[in-house]
């Protein structure tokens, strides 16, 4: 099947609708915050999302039937990347991580009950969720296996037991989905279950927002004590021990659209490297005439073209339905590691302002860097992909006469 990466007329002028968006509305906003969600109100999301909503190019990524574009993966891209140039873009179009994962998430597996209940105002808007797999430790990080946290049966439902940190978004988050243990130790490849609990229960409780280098996602990144939670059958997302296999249906697709989010971010920072290497005298002429400073220049416009053609390529395998672990797995250890190479290199380029709170560019170092660390660490990456090559010699070998 021939790959086709053109996004079509329509695709183009949503690209064009939130380009202007990002530079008219979203970065004076995000620069007022110097790129901080920490200071940012609930006010502040509502102002974004309206203009989002007013040019026509809110949720993009959701079906029609919920109040989305429907764009698929391919066309998302662009978008994405457009909107992923402000660090706030995300959020005004209502394509941020956690709730851009968790839409997809909900409509691929959530009952109609369960759309209307949670996706519905999530598509719209009007409550943010976010996803609790991660826990402090022994338990779930890199390995998901280690899952701690449990749910036991009871007469009316299950009742949720465990402590969950790093959980983006989670501060004043209408509701979250809930990994937890239903069969099985930790260190059982299965025995896992998705629940969707409302975080006003009883016994949801927000332990505090963690320190960390990144500040542009809203709601920071939280640790969470789950006490004796009680929830009915009807909260399970999907099937009872199922979650794993739910995980992997949220990350490859999600792993990806976080991919064309960062590299706005990282074409934002080579535009500011570009800007300052053509006007700032050195020398005896400009720093873009310096070979080492071109060569700095080249290297950032190699990596944002090869993350851009890897992300179509991704992108055309999920939509098609091929296998796409493996490619999902590339794209984003590469993608993280070109976008803080992007990053790094421009930072460099602009000396001493680059370091400083006056550039942009000292907030998207530091916002950039955990993406080679959430969503898969590049090493684990590395190593699933080691396997399967291994593997796949292997099958070879065997085959062979
Ligand atoms: C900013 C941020 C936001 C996050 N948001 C969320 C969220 O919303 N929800 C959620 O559930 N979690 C979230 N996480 C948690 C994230 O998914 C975990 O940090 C990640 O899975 C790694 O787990 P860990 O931190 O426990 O690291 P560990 O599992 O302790 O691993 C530490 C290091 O060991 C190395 N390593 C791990 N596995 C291998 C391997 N197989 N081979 C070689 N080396 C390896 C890697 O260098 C890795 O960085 C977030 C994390 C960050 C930093």
């Amino acid at each position: 099947m021939p790959v086709q990466f053109d996004p079509g007329p329509a695709v183009t002028e949503l690209v064009r609708r939130t380009e202007h968006l990002i530079q008219d509305v979203v970065l004076p906003i995000e620069l007022a915050h110097q790129g901080s969600a920490h200071d940012a109100s609930e006010d502040v999301r509502r102002q974004l999302q309206d203009a989002a909503r007013e040019a026509k190019v809110f949720a993009p990524h959701v079906d029609t039937e919920f109040g989305g574009l429907g764009l698929d993966m391919r066309d998302r891209a662009p978008v994405f990347e457009a909107a992923g140039y402000s660090l706030f873009g995300p959020l005004a179009l209502n394509c941020a991580a956690p709730d851009e994962g968790n839409m997809h998430l909900l409509e691929k597996i959530a009952t109609s009950q369960q759309k209307e209940r949670f996706l519905r105002p999530l598509a719209a808007g009007d409550v943010r969720s976010c996803f609790a797999m991660t826990e402090p430790v022994p338990g779930a990080g890199s390995d998901p296996s280690a899952l701690a946290t449990t749910a036991q049966r009871t007469s009316a439902g299950w009742l949720l037991n465990g402590r969950k940190w790093f959980i983006t978004g989670a501060h004043n988050a209408g509701f979250a989905i809930v990994m937890a243990r239903t069969s099985g130790e930790p260190g059982s490849r299965g025995g896992a279950t998705m629940f969707l609990v409302d975080a006003g229960a009883p016994g949801f409780q927000h332990v505090r927002n963690i320190d960390t280098l990144d500040e542009s996602m809203f709601g920071g990144h939280s640790e969470l004590a789950l006490d004796n939670i009680e929830v009915g059958h009807d909260a399970i997302l999907g099937e009872l021990d199922r979650g794993f296999e739910y995980a992997q249906v949220r990350l490859g697709p999600a792993r990806t659209t976080h991919c064309m989010r960062w590299l706005g971010t990282a074409r934002r920072a080579a535009d500011l490297a570009a800007e300052r290497a053509a006007t700032r005298q050195a020398f005896g002429g400009r720093l873009g005439d310096l070979g080492m400073v071109q060569q700095l220049l080249a290297d950032n416009e190699i990596d944002i073209e090869a993350s851009r053609t890897l992300i179509l390529k991704t992108c055309w395998d999920l939509d098609t339905g091929a296998p796409a672990g493996h490619i999902t797995s590339i794209t984003k250890t590469f993608v993280a590691e070109a976008v803080n190479r992007v990053v790094d290199r421009a930072l460099q380029i602009c000396g001493a302002l680059g370091v400083s709170g006056d550039a942009a560019l000292s907030r998207l170092y530091r916002e950039v860097r955990p993406f080679r660390i959430y969503d898969g660490p590049s090493e684990t990456h590395r190593w699933s992909i080691g396997r399967r090559i291994v593997r796949r010699a292997l099958t070879r070998l065997e085959a062979r006469p």
